[in-house]
């Protein structure tokens, strides 16, 4: 099946290694993407379905992994972003993990210690909503942790990264860039809908408080930690259909383009006989 446009929206989203985000020009609708809604939804739905058919080759092959790296701030649409993507995926090789705050243990451990403990074993394909990348956002806006040890973080990232690359972990990084015009319309529809009222959380406005913070925060973790073993995407994610077609489209290019296969058995099934 043919899926060449999203090399397209791949080299349009993509951070260049080496290069300035320049998220603030970056636009967060991104409607020359995909004017058209009902195209971009019926392609979502092709591409789900194909990454379900690639995601059971590659748990089938069982030597490499894949790392989904989802960041933005509140609202973003992280979850949603994983339910959209992956909904046609058997939930075997799928495993999401959110990156809260620290318990004590893991605080107790370097901050890259709960990454590695995340990563996707051989076969799977690893989720991870928010990441170790809160130790340059949140950990350097809050003061959570002294400038000087956040200012290393950069270049430990980008090695662990690079290790994880080398050993067979295939990283995609997307952050979904909203307006803070669209964050304020959802925050309110978390107030006014029953049914969402407990995502609401009054420490979100603290960090919308920050927002040039934030801002300047992924400026400077996109700008030095898109590598050419891990580039980031940044994702337009006002419109939550354009956002998962997106990403669901260089996901499964990317997988088309590692081409997972199922294992020749070690015997001729031909010569088997059940009886
Ligand atoms: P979400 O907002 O992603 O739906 P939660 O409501 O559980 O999920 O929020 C997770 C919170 O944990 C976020 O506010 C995030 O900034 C915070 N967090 C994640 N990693 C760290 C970290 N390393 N240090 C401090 N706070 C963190």
């Amino acid at each position: 099946m043919a899926n060449d446009e999203w090399t397209h929206f791949d080299a349009a989203l993509r951070v260049a290694p080496g290069e300035k985000a320049r998220l603030s020009t970056r636009d967060p609708l991104g409607e020359a993407f995909a004017p058209d809604r009902a195209a971009a939804e019926a392609r979502l739905l092709k591409d789900a379905e194909a990454i379900d058919l690639l995601q059971d080759r590659l748990f089938a092959e069982g030597r490499r992994s894949v790392l989904i790296v989802l960041q933005g701030i509140d609202t973003s649409g992280k979850d949603g972003t994983v339910r959209g993507v992956f909904k046609a995926c058997g939930p075997l090789g799928v495993r999401v993990t959110p990156f809260g705050r620290p318990t004590e243990t893991e605080l107790a451990q370097d901050y890259l210690w709960r990454a590695h403990a995340a990563c996707p074993p051989k076969g799977m394909i690893g989720i991870w909503n928010r990441s170790h990348y809160e130790d340059v956002l949140v950990v350097k806006v809050r003061g959570l942790a002294p400038a000087e040890a956040v200012a290393l973080r950069y270049d430990q990232i980008n090695a662990f990264e690079k290790h994880l690359a080398e050993n067979g972990v295939t990283i995609l990084k997307f952050m979904l860039h909203i307006s803070k015009d669209e964050q304020k319309r959802r925050l309110q529809d978390r107030l006014d809908d029953p049914a969402k009222l407990w995502k609401f959380n009054p420490g979100d406005l603290e960090d919308r408080k920050s927002w040039s913070q934030f801002e300047a925060a992924y400026e400077e973790a996109l700008t030095r930690c898109s590598t050419p073993h891990a580039p980031w995407r940044v994702v337009p994610a006002d419109k939550k259909w354009r956002r998962n077609m997106l990403i669901a489209s260089i996901v499964r290019g990317v997988l088309e383009a590692m081409a997972p296969q199922y294992p020749k058995p070690s015997f001729d099934p031909r010569a088997i006989t059940i009886t």
